[in-house]
């Protein structure tokens, strides 16, 4: 069965009354030669289990299946059910859990499905919640062994960029406190059904075994981020100050104590700067 091809999606389609649902990020891939090269990258092998997030009609699935000794896929869209009972139905190591995967408890998901196995995630993700899906996958520690998603294009490049350089955004910082990312390849928009307005890219999250900034309240510290790149053009100070009601000479202060300029812009700060900022924060809080 070649779920690439786009006369057999349509029949699909048509045989069990599927239509796309835009508000569900659905474009399904049809260039033959993505998903294998997202198996291969993302480390999908025999003794592996695999996470894809959102199925689609099965296009990844059936490539994770057939490299891992098992699949949970997680797809919130039931209407899907009929189509992936038929393009599934060869594999006798997948499992496809209907619901959204932001109300699911991967811990236990995890711990059930999977016992031991070494667990990689692979996912054409859906866009509109491609950073909170990431910070999922990420915040709740979960044991994994790599990430490997497709997300737009604009979101691969944000995510990637250096952290400290004009590009970066409360994202990438907020990433690259767990993780190294990496830009994997470009896919072009014509390689989905339907076709979106812009292209894609597939993306590798390198976890870091232990985290190499020293963090003990990281709800503080992402907050921190988060006002810090609010006005990410503009200096840091106001927004950061008037967010967490501190004096603004106390803040700048505190900042040229640990080397950050009182007039900088979170654009402008390396993850240690980042760090040391939060501490200011944290300090005059207490
Ligand atoms: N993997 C397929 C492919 O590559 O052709 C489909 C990818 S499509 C970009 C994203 C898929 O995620 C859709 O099937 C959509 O229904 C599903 N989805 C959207 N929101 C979801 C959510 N909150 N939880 C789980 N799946 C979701």
């Amino acid at each position: 069965m070649k779920l690439t091809d786009i006369s057999t999606i349509k029949t699909l389609f048509e045989k069990h009354g599927f239509s796309f649902t835009k508000s569900l990020g659905q474009n399904f891939l049809i260039n033959p030669t993505v998903c294998p090269k997202i198996a291969e990258m993302g480390g999908a092998a025999k003794g592996v289990g695999a996470i894809e997030i959102g199925t689609g009609i099965g296009v990844l699935t059936r490539e994770l299946a057939s490299r891992c000794d098992k699949v949970v896929a997680i797809e919130i869209d039931t209407g899907l059910k009929p189509i992936l009972d038929e393009t599934l139905e060869e594999f006798d190591n997948v499992e496809v859990i209907f619901a959204d995967v932001m109300e699911t408890d991967l811990t236990k998901l995890i711990e059930e499905k999977f016992g031991g196995m070494d667990v990689i995630v692979c996912a054409n993700l859906p866009y509109y919640i491609t950073s909170p899906v990431i910070m999922k996958l990420l915040e709740e520690k979960l044991p994994i062994k790599a990430i490997t998603v497709m997300v737009q294009l604009e979101a691969a490049d944000r995510i990637c960029a250096a952290v400290g350089s004009r590009e970066c955004g409360a994202i990438t910082a907020s990433i690259n406190y767990y993780a190294k990312p990496k830009k994997l390849f470009r896919v072009n928009r014509g390689s989905f059904m339907p076709s979106p307005n812009v292209d894609s890219a597939v993306i590798s999250l390198e976890r870091y075994e232990t985290p190499p900034y020293k963090v003990d309240d990281e709800e503080l510290f992402f907050e921190v981020i988060r006002q810090a790149f609010s006005q990410r053009r503009k200096q840091l100070a106001n927004p950061v100050s008037a967010y967490f009601r501190l004096p603004k000479a106390l803040l700048t202060e505190g900042m040229e104590k640990r080397g950050i300029s009182p007039t900088a812009r979170a654009e402008e700060l390396t993850m240690d700067k980042l760090v040391s900022l939060y501490e200011t924060v944290k300090e005059l809080r207490r």
